[in-house]
């Protein structure tokens, strides 16, 4: 399943220059790929896995990345980049069916090129399910991050996430998931919220912060694209398949989750949309994730055969920039061609998004999700629109504080005692005011209507506590993708 990512932010020199879709607009100092040696072929058959149409894409093929498109792409992959450190991503389908040969092979590509002072993080994404102790020995050693799928405690997993019988995976994932800690290999959860989880927040957080032991987690919703039959229809489709998140219900599920984090676990479990949130309250010039970030155009996809496309969302043919054995990756990552298609996600933004309150966090969040119209039938608004105005509305004020801490050098962490105060003192006022006063929270119901019949926060705020310093939010300087 694929991610949204930490991208770097572009160095770009040059102008739009017009003429050949493939004449440089741009020079990124450094770009991700997400290598995919088996294109889109998994040992397991997700119900949702939007890779699974696309072994139609190369029909007849092996989808086996050979050795010649390994060391063309890293070779083209170092001589790309401008910064001391690369990144090769490897997913799939489901990359360790290569074996780990491939890997090792890849290993020494990457030493045969190296610039002098380089150095490579190796990230991988993967189900898990065939991992053993030699792969983690080597993933170990070579200090890979990888990055592991599962939905949540095993009857949420199980849903959706089957092996091609359509028996759930998740002991599997498990087993797979105490390996990579019993070899001490760096490691993160990718979850995604589909209609069925979408309804269990806290369970999902909770397992995966007290059961699985992660401190790292990522959120991706499952938005599949189907036609008025409810067909897949990709890119064309105008509905959301019945197994999608919701748009309420995905903001729903972020601000339940928000809500455990932000009073228990600030800096020590890291929530990647929350971190993004974080830096784009900050006003930072890069979120972190492309989805959150005014433009893209910096996260291609690179298939077994070295065709390149503009993003792993838009792995079809109309995307398809190139291939490195006819062009090289520069080339095409610089093109106006991938200039344009990253431009486009802040250009062709609908006038309601351009009036939203919360653009500046949200930036219509991804191309692949504007499907349906606005109210006022614009056009291209992101079918999970009301769910991220519902968040970024309902973690303005935790964010503000957590901005003013860490613009004066002390930790978002704060934000926690904050919180405990300001729930204290409401309580507190809540208990003094009689049955018929007013409600303290100035809804202006009587008490006893409103926070006088269940509690919850109030919205005056208190004064900061201070603390310590801590220079920024905590950016973990790696994703797998
Ligand atoms: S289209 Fe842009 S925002 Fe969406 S996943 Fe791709 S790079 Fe990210
Ligand atoms: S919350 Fe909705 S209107 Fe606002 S920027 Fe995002 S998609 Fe556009």
């Amino acid at each position: 399943m694929s991610t949204q990512r930490d991208l770097p932010w572009p160095a770009v020199a040059g102008a739009d220059i017009g003429g050949s879709q493939l004449e440089r607009a741009w020079s990124p100092d450094a770009f991700h790929v997400l290598a995919k040696p088996t294109g889109a072929i998994c040992n397991l058959g997700c119900s949702y896995c939007f890779f699974l149409d696309k072994e139609e894409l190369y029909q007849g093929s092996r989808f086996h990345m050979s050795d010649e498109v390994l060391d063309r792409y890293i070779r083209q992959l170092i001589e790309a980049h401008g910064t001391r450190v690369v990144t090769v991503a490897w997913q799939g389908g489901e990359p360790t069916l290569m074996g780990l040969d491939f890997y090792r092979r890849a290993i020494e590509v990457q030493e045969r090129y190296r610039k002098p002072d380089m150095t490579f993080e190796n990230t991988m994404q993967t189900n898990g399910t065939l991992l053993t102790d030699e792969w983690c020995e080597f993933l170990k050693e070579n200090e890979y991050l990888v990055g592991i799928s599962i939905d949540g405690p095993q009857p949420l997993h199980d849903i959706n996430r089957v092996n091609k019988r359509g028996e759930g995976t998740f002991d599997k994932v498990m087993r797979g998931l105490r390996l990579l800690q019993r070899h001490e290999v760096e490691y993160n959860v990718l979850t995604t919220v589909n209609a069925v989880n979408g309804d269990f927040p806290l369970d999902v957080y909770r397992f995966l912060r007290d059961e699985v032991g992660t401190d790292w987690m990522q959120f991706i919703p499952v938005v599949e694209r189907v036609d008025e039959a409810g067909k897949p229809a990709f890119l064309n489709g105008t509905f959301a398949s019945d197994r999608s998140v919701g748009a309420e219900q995905f903001g729903r599920f972020l601000s339940e989750i928000f809500d455990e984090w932000v009073r228990n676990d600030v800096g020590r479990v890291y929530v990647q949309t929350f971190e993004a949130t974080v830096r784009n309250w900050m006003g930072l010039p890069s979120s972190g994730m492309c989805v959150f970030n005014e433009t893209c155009g910096l996260g291609v996809a690179l298939e077994h055969n070295g065709d390149l496309y503009s993003c792993d969302h838009f792995v079809e043919p109309e995307y398809l920039i190139g291939n490195i054995g006819e062009t090289d990756m520069g080339d095409l990552v610089g093109s106006k061609r991938q200039h344009d298609f990253g431009m486009d996600k802040r250009d062709l933004l609908p006038q309601y998004c351009l009036d939203c309150d919360v653009r500046f966090a949200c930036h219509g969040e991804c191309p692949k999700n504007r499907f349906i119209e606005t109210p006022d039938g614009e056009p291209g608004l992101n079918y999970l629109c009301s769910g991220f105005k519902d968040f970024f509305h309902h973690v303005d004020e935790p964010m503000r504080v957590m901005t003013e801490a860490l613009r004066s050098q002390r930790p978002a962490a704060l934000v926690m005692e904050y919180l405990r105060q300001r729930d204290a003192a409401f309580d507190r006022a809540v208990a003094r005011a009689g049955r018929n006063d007013p409600c303290p929270c100035g809804s202006g119901e009587k008490t006893k209507r409103c926070h006088g019949s269940h509690q919850s926060p109030p919205p005056v705020l208190p004064p900061m506590p201070t603390g310590p310093g801590e220079p920024r939010p905590r950016v973990r300087g790696r994703s797998t993708t």
